[in-house]
């Protein structure tokens, strides 16, 4: 069995030590020195001033949508994992949907305008595979309309743009620590803000609103994370080069594979501080990938359709997004994480290749 994804554990000694510690202490969580050690450790590492470490990257933009004070409509991406949607819903506001930029399959800045009514107060962007959105653009038509703008990283962990780490684009940005992530903690995610105002509000929101054990400044959530959560990442952050070196290798490899068939890849080759987070690949025809698929499961393979189906075909309110909605249907992530062999890779690659020669002079030579 090949797994689509497994997550990095790291030797168990190592988080051990950790854990002695929370047992001497005996503080479990509520803003514990692991959590604020974690937080610091991250900031240097990212290069950046501002960050708060949340109970997961699902809650980072609930967090952040509420600190803006988001209301109405808000600009978004149909390319995404739900999470992001389901956020904007969950806040009380109506995601509008723009169509992807086919190359990137991320947000077409072009596209945004035209999707700008009264009631727009924000663009929530994902850089999707850990792609960098056009930033600049988004920046641009966000002030001429005085919009907010967050940024979903959740799969961007490393990644910069001109020199600067992503997360310090946007009003917010905010990230996924998650199992399945390139950095994780298990659980957890963080928000991002340049702007000290937003930073000591997103404070008080993480703690239900604590201005010190009597007083309250505004209505708060639960949004914290725990020593166990942030000794995780503690333990985790040391074997992020070598973690970031084996998926870039990895992902070669699969491209030397992969190299007879009729595939494309997102555009990843110029980014800088790339995590190479997922493996899609984009076939031709929905039939191939199907095919293709299952001859991968038949052999106890994983992959995954990320992301399928668009999430401007659910149950939100639609808004039509042709060009998401094709790519969608035609792309599949496949194995990728750590401890991954080459043996293995080499399998997924005769899998597919085999697959592909009995679908050859089909379908999936036309072009959809
Ligand atoms: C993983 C993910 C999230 C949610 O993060 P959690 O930490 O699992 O809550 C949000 N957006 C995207 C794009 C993701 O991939």
């Amino acid at each position: 069995m090949i797994p689509v994804t497994k997550p990095f554990l790291p030797p168990k000694s190592e988080y051990q030590v950790y854990l002695d510690g929370i047992w001497e202490r005996n503080w479990q969580t509520n803003n514990g020195p692991l959590v604020n050690k974690l937080e610091q450790s991250l900031k240097g590492y990212l290069g950046m001033e501002h960050l708060l470490y949340t109970g997961n990257g699902t809650i980072a933009i609930q967090i952040a949508i509420k600190a803006l004070e988001l209301k109405g409509e808000i600009i978004t991406t149909p390319f995404s994992y739900v999470a992001t949607t389901s956020s904007i819903v969950w806040e009380g506001c109506k995601p509008v949907f723009v169509d992807i930029d086919p190359s990137t399959c991320n947000i077409d800045p072009q596209k945004i305008e035209a999707a700008i009514t009264p009631h727009t107060s924000a663009i929530l962007a994902t850089h999707v595979y850990g792609i960098p959105c056009d930033v600049e653009a988004i920046d641009r038509i966000a002030t001429k309309h005085n919009l907010k703008v967050i940024y979903d990283g959740a799969h961007a962990f490393g990644v910069r743009v001109n020199g600067k780490s992503i997360f310090s684009y946007g009003d917010i940005s905010t990230t996924s620590f998650h199992a399945t992530k390139v950095f994780h903690t298990i659980e957890g995610g963080g928000v991002f803000t340049s702007q000290p105002e937003l930073l000591q509000k997103m404070a008080f929101l993480r703690n239900f609103g604590h201005d010190g054990p009597e007083r309250f400044n505004g209505v708060g959530i639960n949004g914290k994370n725990s020593e166990f959560h942030a000794a995780m990442g503690l333990t985790n952050l040391p074997h992020l080069p070598a973690i970031l070196q084996k998926r870039r290798e990895q992902s070669e490899f699969y491209k030397s594979l992969l190299s007879s068939l009729p595939i494309t890849y997102p555009a990843t080759s110029q980014i800088e501080g790339y995590n190479y987070c997922y493996f899609p690949i984009i076939f031709r025809s929905e039939s191939a990938l199907l095919q293709s698929k299952s001859a991968l499961e038949d052999q106890n393979i994983g992959c995954r359709r990320y992301f399928y189906p668009g999430l401007n075909t659910l149950d939100y309110t639609g808004g039509a997004c042709p060009v998401s909605d094709e790519i969608s249907t035609r792309v599949l992530c496949l194995p990728l994480y750590h401890s991954l062999t080459k043996e293995e890779q080499e399998r997924v690659g005769e899998v597919l290749v085999l697959a592909y020669e009995s679908i050859k002079g089909k379908d999936v030579l036309k072009k959809t």
